[in-house]
């Protein structure tokens, strides 16, 4: 059985929201729509190995589709997780095109662009290696003993892999989707010794799911060395992708195309309370949505499902539940 689904990534979605208040020749701008795509290129082929495995799910065999547990003060994503009596696998999608070079002993996966530039990112087997050590964690307190074994797959259909310095081979658990299946029955039929009941596994598998949590974004304009005062304040227009609209008649209307646009005011305040700070006062509202008058602020802040709160004697507002991408 499948026992947690897919959600969306927030932050692709977040990183869009935000390059909207950022000045077109923004290198920073640039950068955020690149992470932004290749995060959805990234679901695109988390969905593919998805398919591949559906197949697989059974009472003995309970499969999770991208699970976030904190780890380390921070958080692991494991694209997929199977569970059966015997072992536990986490299978982490790449889906990447064009030449890519394994180096693990510099711990780097890299790929040349045409442009001149290199793209790097952590050796997967690396990435790995954290999913697993978490996942042991999570296994100690619940004290079970399975094995945990991963598998890195590579899912872009243009993808051709190399292995360089000392080791020219790639590590066993990296392949092209092609043979994922097949990797997948062998460690299936391989005879490892049955560690716990179908019943006992699917109580696992339930309460692996109460330590998930949501997806964070971490210090992304510190990353990006942005500071807030470069946000462009303002409340987005639909028809013509740009911050136009301004509150007048009660509500917020585009003043190049007229159309009132009453939703998206909530995107500029998800923006502040996503990459700003975890609550915002009256005063940021209201320079960040352009409005006059307090009382507009509140009103709105509180129809975006805000949740006010006092902090030295001061009110502020939060999100009381957490963001989910449509
Ligand atoms: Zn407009």
């Amino acid at each position: 059985m499948i026992f947690y689904d897919r959600k969306p990534s927030i932050r692709a979605h977040a990183y869009e929201l935000l390059s909207r208040h950022l000045p077109e020749n923004l290198p920073a701008r640039t950068t955020l729509l690149k992470d932004a795509s290749i995060i959805r290129a990234g679901e695109f082929g988390e969905k593919r190995v998805d398919q591949l495995l559906s197949p697989f799910a059974s009472d003995e065999c309970l499969i999770g589709f991208n699970l976030i547990f904190p780890f380390d003060g921070e958080t692991i994503q494991i694209d997929h997780l199977l569970l059966t009596p015997s072992f536990a696998l986490t299978i982490e999608t790449k889906h990447l095109k064009g030449h890519i070079l394994l180096d693990l002993e510099n711990e780097q996966m890299y790929r040349h662009e045409p442009d001149g530039s290199i793209f790097t990112s952590t050796h997967p087997s690396l990435q790995t290696e954290r999913h697993r050590k978490g996942l042991l964690q999570l296994f100690k307190k619940m004290n079970i003993d399975l094995p945990i074994y991963s598998l890195i797959t590579f899912t872009h259909q243009n993808v051709h892999l190399e292995a360089v310095g000392t080791h020219t081979v790639l590590p066993k658990e990296i392949c092209r989707i092609e043979r994922l299946t097949m990797k997948l029955r062998e460690l299936c039929e391989s005879d490892l010794p049955p560690k716990m009941t179908p019943d006992q596994l699917l109580h696992v598998s339930q309460t692996l799911k109460t330590y998930t949590v949501n997806e964070k974004i971490y210090n992304t304009l510190e990353r990006l060395n942005l500071s807030y005062s470069q946000l462009i304040p303002g409340v987005w227009c639909h028809q013509c992708a740009e911050l136009s609209c301004i509150w007048t008649g009660r509500r917020f209307r585009c003043l190049v195309c007229r159309e009132p646009n009453d939703e998206t005011y909530q995107d500029t305040l998800f923006v502040y309370l996503t990459f700003v700070s975890d609550s915002i006062a009256n005063k940021q509202a209201r320079m960040m949505l352009k409005l006059a008058r307090p009382g507009t602020a509140r009103i709105l802040m509180l129809r975006a499902g805000l949740e006010p709160f006092y902090k030295t004697s001061k009110r502020f507002y939060r999100m009381n539940k957490p963001f989910r991408a449509n």
